[in-house]
């Protein structure tokens, strides 16, 4: 959408922001510079980066509250489950909402009188139309402009193709356990630091988030960013195994095995989140229910 704004086929843009989680992979943050220098700044449309914090150190930090990502848990009794998902919320919508509050002028708490609203503009293609949310406040009028002007996914990566862009990395956090294999099998296979980097915080995250056991509310179970319920290290991410695919379609009732290989297709994006999270859900990570 920024690159079609800059070229003119949509309207022009006054910013584009960026919701960093702190822990993306190198290459998203090389591509989002390049993304400024080639595109955003000859157009004359500012790239804001907007933060709560960095979700990886505030994991393991027993100092901090941890908006938990949606992690495997396998229960003292055997039984699968998944924290739920705060983290989009927490590091994604809410310091956009932040921004866009400021640059309205109505910073929080201060209440942002009716009829004023920008115009937000999430990049949801055909394909995925159902996605399509509102904004849920009323200072922020979500768009659709791919589904607009009738782009699918297809169309989309043909045109980064044709600009040269063919190599636009999916923004996520490194560790995400949304991760298909194939993302896993990327990380290992090309970037060795980022690989021990995930290993490193996957056996750090085993017992549940730093916080909830220092304050006397630990894991009652393991954690686990792999699919599996295996470490990571020794997750079987080179191949779908029968247990894997049982899972997932217990999990999501998903058709096929592309989820499990690929990962979320849909990414993690503020106001297009896949939707809701298998279950069982724990309510809180780290709180025993
Ligand atoms: S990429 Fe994954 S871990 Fe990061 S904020 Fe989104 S859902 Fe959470």
């Amino acid at each position: 959408m920024l690159c079609l704004s800059a070229d003119g086929t949509l309207p022009k843009i006054d910013i584009a922001v960026f919701a960093d989680t702190g822990w993306e992979p190198k290459k998203v943050y090389e591509h989002l510079d390049r993304l400024e220098r080639e595109v955003a700044a000859p157009a004359g449309i500012p790239i804001v980066r907007v933060s709560s914090g960095n979700i990886r150190n505030d994991a393991l930090d027993p100092n901090h509250r941890f908006a938990s990502m949606p992690l495997y848990i396998l229960n003292q009794d055997g039984k699968q489950g998944m924290t739920r998902r705060q983290c989009t919320g927490e590091y994604k919508i809410k310091p956009i909402k932040k921004k866009i509050r400021e640059i309205i002028g109505y910073p929080y708490p201060s209440r942002v009188p009716k009829g004023v609203f920008v115009e937000q503009w999430v990049g949801i293609s055909t394909d995925e139309f159902h996605r399509a949310k509102d904004s849920g406040v009323q200072y922020m009028h979500n768009a659709h402009p791919l589904i607009d002007i009738g782009w699918s996914r297809v169309d989309c990566v043909r045109y980064l193709e044709r600009l040269g862009l063919a190599d636009t990395p999916k923004s996520s956090c490194l560790g995400c356990p949304f991760h298909g294999n194939a993302q896993w099998r990327t990380i290992r296979d090309t970037s060795p630091s980022e690989w021990a980097d995930v290993v490193e915080f996957d056996a750090a995250i085993r017992q549940g988030n730093a916080r909830a056991n220092a304050t006397g509310n630990p894991l009652l179970g393991q954690a686990y960013l792999h699919r599996s319920r295996v470490p990571l290290s020794e997750a079987p991410i080179d191949h779908v195994t029968a247990a894997e695919w049982a899972a997932l379609q217990q999990e999501t009732g998903a058709p096929d095995a592309e989820d499990l290989e690929a990962g979320v297709v849909d990414g993690c994006s503020p106001w297009a989140c896949r939707g809701e999270q298998p279950e069982p859900v724990r309510d809180d990570f780290g709180l025993a229910v």
